[in-house]
């Protein structure tokens, strides 16, 4: 009998084809197998009996890093194979296949380039079938070393026996290298001249950092800029070289149990630190932690990560102690990836630069997650995930593109069932930013070979992603709400079936509404076609535009203003002069500037400013999180008044009684936990209105509010105490660098 299985998954680049191999001839099966575009297609032949236990092994002894999504085979009649054989991989036809993100130094990897009689003693570029680069260094499919950018780097005669070796780690390893055939780094002064490499570089650079210099090291999806974390002058001096000097920077810890002397993790954050994905994870430092304060000013969470590739673990095992890691680049614009940038931005940045000379084919950013609610939520689904797809429980009729959003943007593709999600582009506006943003689309395209024949876009005229997909794909091109693409991807990667309808909270700072003025506190009822608005904040004006964003003190006065009217002025609360506060007042009267919004991450950053913890921002998202940090300090159950009017969620009464809690003298911390327990409470109160409507019992929580852990819990726990079943996020980043899965799913055609 013959038997042909294809295969669809991780199954390439993770040793799959050397395992069935093995497997197959273990059982005395003749055959091939070889990669296709979309998987792995097997032709086993020989005993029946056999190849049932071919089958069953398959599937039980699969290598680790594999999974099958799906499984398709038939019994066919003899087709005489004389032996088995893996045979070179299929480069036609339809490319929707996976490919794999970066995957993290392995143990046994780890072992080698410790053990100083390996031939690969401290090689920065080890790795082997279980690890190494993939996404970033895959130029084209099929993924063979020709089509990566090791395609330069002729293997030595050692390497060769490894890489052909059906028993060896390293079969058909494509990136397979050691220090005799590989690439090798160079430490290099800001002005580009070569000060040594190898061995000596990497010695030197541990001295450098040590002595307080920034360094920036070529890693695998592009450069960081590395000092030494426990140095308050070295973050300093990064700080203000970068001219970033708020936003917290992650630090990279040597091993796990260095991680421990700092941060209190829990078993799940653990998990998360250690996982081969290896992302960026948000902790609590601990008080007596040895790290800089200035890494995180004004903040008790550290996002912390562990060495991902060989350079890395020897960089950090030398060094002994924690260094900030933060990206490589100018705000706003994207990571540098190539010596070129590297030399041309990062030499007012970088004392030295450690470089190497595998080039980087396409940026990859760290990933960021939180545990929150027992989940592992993602905020930056990046490095060790991309591009990795969300399978979907329909399959598209056709290819669909999803351009994302504006702020923390990705893109994906829906081809068959899966969805296949970028890596972070960032936030859209910077030119530096928009040509990366416009190479990822082409990139994507071409990587996967396919036509969207349909293209989803924001709603919002003005997003750069909404009017490059007017630009380009004029006629294939539908727009989706905002709110609604929000709690359409978490509607799909919570599984909820093709005609379910939930009740939808779309918490975030703002996006473009259905009537033209910018939403962001939606109550929904939606389904996966259609979305109807039911409750939201009270608009209120936002004195400056994108100024009151950054200003959350206007914000604030905006708020204040239309509770207490001409009383406002004399509440003392608003940290403006009376000139100013006349000026911005008059820009509200007359409607200069000063757009509606109902955004509830505006909310937030005006309770922030009126408990005086937070009048001008630096980053998104900074004085909420504040905010949020403070009321953690607090464990108040008290909450504040709000109206439900028609679909008007009144927020005045809470900005009076907030001001009057602020007059009596209660304290920060129990009113900023007295606010967040008061949208905990109007999420559950409208629930239970919409609910005795609609019968709805499934509860959506997306947008970037419900990144905050404090709300989230709360509104989790509150859900499932009145028997909701509350939906949230963990697979893709409830911000906007989540709405593309949800964009790509309003665009398909099912099937
Ligand atoms: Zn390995
Ligand atoms: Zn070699
Ligand atoms: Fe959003």
């Amino acid at each position: 009998m013959r038997l042909k299985l294809h295969i669809t998954g991780l199954v390439q680049g993770v040793g799959f084809r050397p395992f069935v191999s093995r497997l197959a001839e273990g059982q005395g099966l003749k055959g091939y197998v070889l990669n296709d575009t979309a998987g792995v297609l097997i032709e086993v032949e020989g005993d029946r009996q056999k190849i049932r236990e071919f089958l069953s092994r398959l599937e039980k002894e699969k290598p680790s890093l594999s999974k099958i999504y799906s499984m398709q085979y038939a019994w066919l009649e003899d087709a005489g194979h004389g032996h088995f054989e893996i045979r070179k991989s299929d480069g036609t036809g339809d490319k929707a296949t996976s490919i794999l993100p970066d995957i993290a130094l392995c143990s046994e990897c780890l072992m080698d380039i410790l053990n100083p009689k390996n031939r690969r003693f401290l090689y920065p570029f080890t790795n082997c079938t279980n690890c190494g680069p993939r996404f970033t260094i895959i130029k084209s499919l099929p993924y063979d070393r020709g089509n990566t950018s090791m395609a330069d780097f002729t293997m030595c005669t050692a390497c060769g026996r490894e890489y052909n070796l059906p028993s060896d780690r390293r079969y058909h390893a494509q990136p397979n290298a050691c220090p005799a055939c590989g690439p090798s780094i160079a430490l290099h002064d800001r002005t580009g001249n070569l000060i040594c490499v190898g061995e000596e570089a990497l010695e030197k650079t541990v001295n450098l950092i040590r002595k307080g210099n920034v360094v920036a090291l070529k890693g695998l999806g592009g450069y960081h800029l590395l000092c030494d974390a426990a140095s308050p002058d070295a973050v300093e001096t990064l700080r203000s070289r970068k001219q970033r000097y708020e936003k917290p920077m992650a630090v990279m810890f040597p091993d796990i149990s260095s991680v421990r002397d700092e941060a209190d993790i829990s078993s799940m954050e653990e998990q998360a630190i250690t996982s081969v994905e290896r992302p960026i994870v948000i902790v609590r430092k601990k008080a007596s932690s040895s790290i800089a304060g200035t890494v995180s000013p004004d903040s008790n969470t550290l996002g912390l990560f562990l060495p991902y590739t060989p350079l890395h673990h020897l960089l950090l095992r030398k060094l002994k102690k924690p260094v900030v890691a933060t990206s490589a680049n100018l705000t706003d614009e994207p990571i540098v990836k190539d010596e070129k940038d590297a030399f041309a931005r990062l030499k007012d940045i970088a004392d030295y630069l450690l470089t190497h000379n595998r080039d980087i084919v396409r940026r990859c950013d760290d990933s960021v997650v939180r545990i929150i609610a027992e989940r592992q939520v993602p905020l930056r689904r990046s490095r060790g995930f991309a591009p990795l797809p969300v399978i979907v429980p329909f399959r598209f009729a056709a290819p669909v593109l999803a351009l994302g959003a504006s702020m923390n943007s990705t893109i994906a593709l829906g081809i068959e069932n899966k969805v296949y999600l970028s890596q972070h582009i960032g936030d859209l506006d910077t030119l530096r930013a928009t040509e990366y943003y416009e190479e990822t689309v082409s990139d994507f395209l071409r990587l996967f070979d396919v036509r969207p024949v349909r293209v989803v876009a924001d709603m919002h005229p003005g997003y750069f992603s909404t009017r490059f997909g007017e630009r380009r794909f004029s006629g294939s091109l539908v727009t989706v709400q905002h709110h609604h693409a929000h709690l359409l991807s978490c509607m799909i990667e919570n599984d909820m079936p093709e005609n379910a309808r939930v009740i939808g909270y779309a918490f975030d700072g703002m996006g473009y509404g259905t009537d033209r003025t910018l939403w962001g506190s939606e109550v929904m009822i939606a389904s996966y076609r259609e979305a109807q608005r039911r409750f939201h904040l009270r608009p209120f004006r936002l004195p400056g535009g994108d100024r009151a964003v950054q200003e959350p003190a206007r914000t604030a006065l905006s708020l204040l203003h239309e509770t207490l009217g001409d009383r406002a002025v004399q509440s003392g609360i608003s940290p403006f002069t009376r000139d100013e506060y006349a000026f911005y007042l008059k820009m509200i009267r007359d409607d200069i500037n000063s757009p509606l919004t109902s955004g509830m991450g505006r909310l937030f950053d005006a309770a922030a400013s009126l408990i005086g913890l937070r009048h001008r921002v630096s980053y998104q998202a900074q004085a909420a999180m504040e905010l949020e940090q403070r009321a953690f300090l607090s464990d108040d159950r008290g909450s504040y008044p709000f109206i439900l009017d028609g679909g008007v969620i009144d927020q005045r009464p809470m900005v009076e009684a907030i001001i009057s809690d602020i007059g009596s003298g209660v304290t920060r911390e129990t009113v900023a936990r007295r606010f967040h327990n008061t949208i905990v409470r109007i999420i559950i109160d409208t629930a239970r209105l919409l609910r005795e409507e609609t019968g709805i019992a499934h509860v959506a929580l997306s947008g970037g509010v419900f990144q905050n852990a404090l709300l989230l819990e709360g509104a989790v726990t509150g859900l499932r105490e009145q028997g909701f079943t509350p939906l949230i996020h963990q697979l893709v980043p409830p911000n906007d660098g989540g709405v593309a899965l949800g964009q790509a799913v309003y665009g398909a055609e099912r099937v």
